[in-house]
């Protein structure tokens, strides 16, 4: 997955003026363009970002880089930071990496230093600790 861009203030609120912003509850669709896949699409410097991870990038300040960002509610049009999780790919860590993961975590290890190590989010590695993913491994 491209890294997301830098925006200026000046593309941050022209992001933001293609979102129907609602109330916290409800799903804040996307306005702009949209790709055949129905998710939300916007151009920076002539390169494609796909618009709700733009969204999250912009609300929590991270790049979710290799993660996945779904919405929670299930529409592909919607920004709402609220509705947006990271999920990973689960095929980029193998079983050996997420024991060695837990381990390392139990060793002491700071979860941020794995994030970057493995090169996935942070929640990622929280959910690996806290079994909350990989629950079979
Ligand atoms: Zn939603």
């Amino acid at each position: 997955m491209r890294s997301l861009p830098t925006l200026t203030e000046r593309q941050k609120r022209n992001f933001w003026s293609k979102v129907h912003i609602s109330e916290a509850v409800n799903c804040w669709d996307w306005a702009g363009m949209v790709h055949t896949s129905g998710y939300g699409r916007i151009s920076f410097q002539d390169k494609d970002y796909v618009a709700h991870r733009i969204a999250y990038f912009l609300h929590m300040g991270a790049d979710p880089l290799s993660s996945n960002v779904i919405q929670t509610c299930e529409n592909r049009k919607c920004c709402n930071p609220a509705h947006l999780q990271l999920k990973v790919h689960c095929a980029i860590l193998s079983k050996l990496q997420v024991q060695s993961i837990r381990e390392q975590a139990a060793n002491g290890v700071s979860l941020r230093r794995l994030a970057q190590k493995h090169n996935v989010g942070l929640t990622t590695i929280h959910d690996i600790v806290n079994q909350k993913t990989w629950k079979d491994i």
